[in-house]
């Protein structure tokens, strides 16, 4: 089909960010839902990253739009995730359960490595940019400042994404030779990420601390991740959570051996998937 801009009727407001606004849109002949995302600078990098892309992990782009607005501005045509990002779950139903948490890993996990794989890092995972369906689907969305690893070398040093999220050595390349490995640097998100659903907030500052520079700066090159309590986490997911959190990214487990991980593999997948499910059908 060939989409144009003028045939969606808006919505709703999905979220609005950095990179755009995201519509919830309607094709008005088919009567087909959709999610536009609006850029409001230059992404063309975004548009042809997820060009390329196809996995059920990762959220679909059907078409590049040139966006009305202003010249230059071009929208998203992405396939509407009906049960939106992981961040606004976590402030409606709080922690998560482990055997949700096992099923977002997991499925996060295979889109990481399907990125991968293409030699696409996301470099942006966190909790507002995993989104979910009412089935129980995990989706690796917003490719704002994804990039398409050069074949010449495995090692970038972009200084872009959100600090909060950024791995020890992104945070300060210097003390890491200048050079970092961006797929080491996804794990770290990820461990983050799952660590935070777990918690039911953000884990690596105390409770209520503004996150600031300076702060995140402590914490993240400098600090370990906070002890959970007894009884807060099984001996699988503690686990899974320190071998994505090394501060060493040359023993961060990669994402092939996480997906080996006990906490994965041994996870009970039809219970996993309706507790996911559960989570993320509204209350
Ligand atoms: P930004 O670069 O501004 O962070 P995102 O692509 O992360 O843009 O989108 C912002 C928010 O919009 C997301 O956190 C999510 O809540 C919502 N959103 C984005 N894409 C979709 C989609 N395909 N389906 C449903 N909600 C979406
Ligand atoms: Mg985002």
């Amino acid at each position: 089909t060939q989409f144009r801009l003028a045939d969606f009727d808006r919505l709703a407001v999905l979220g609005r960010g950095n990179g755009g606004t995201v519509y919830k849109v309607r094709h008005r002949e088919t009567c087909a839902l959709y999610a536009l995302k609006v850029l409001h600078e230059d992404a063309g990098a975004e548009a042809d990253i997820l060009g390329r892309l196809a996995s059920p992990f990762v959220v679909r782009c059907h078409a590049v739009l040139p966006a009305s607005c202003s010249a230059g501005d071009v929208a998203l045509l992405l396939e509407l995730v009906d049960g939106g990002s992981l961040d606004a779950v976590s402030r409606r139903r709080g922690a998560f359960a482990e055997a949700a948490l096992a099923e977002v890993a997991a499925q996060a996990l295979s889109g990481l490595a399907y990125l991968h794989a293409r030699r696409v890092v996301h470099l942006d995972v966190k909790p507002s940019n995993l989104l979910a369906t009412a089935a129980g689907e995990i989706k690796v969305a917003d490719f704002g400042i994804a990039r398409v690893l050069s074949r010449s070398g495995d090692h970038c040093t972009s200084y872009v994404g959100t600090a909060a999220y950024m791995s020890p050595e992104r945070f300060d390349p210097e003390a890491h030779g200048g050079h970092y490995d961006p797929c080491a640097a996804d794990v770290w998100s990820l461990g983050v990420t799952v660590l935070e659903l777990l918690m039911g907030r953000y884990p690596l500052l105390p409770a209520g601390q503004q996150p600031n520079w300076a702060a995140l700066m402590c914490a993240i090159c400098f600090g370990e991740p906070p002890a959970l309590p007894d009884g807060a986490a099984s001996p699988e997911l503690r686990s899974f959570i320190s071998a994505c959190l090394h501060k060493d990214y040359c023993r961060r487990a990669s994402v092939a051996e996480l997906l080996a991980h006990p906490f994965i593999v041994g996870r009970d997948v039809l219970a996993s998937r309706d507790a996911l499910q559960q989570l993320v059908a509204e209350a």
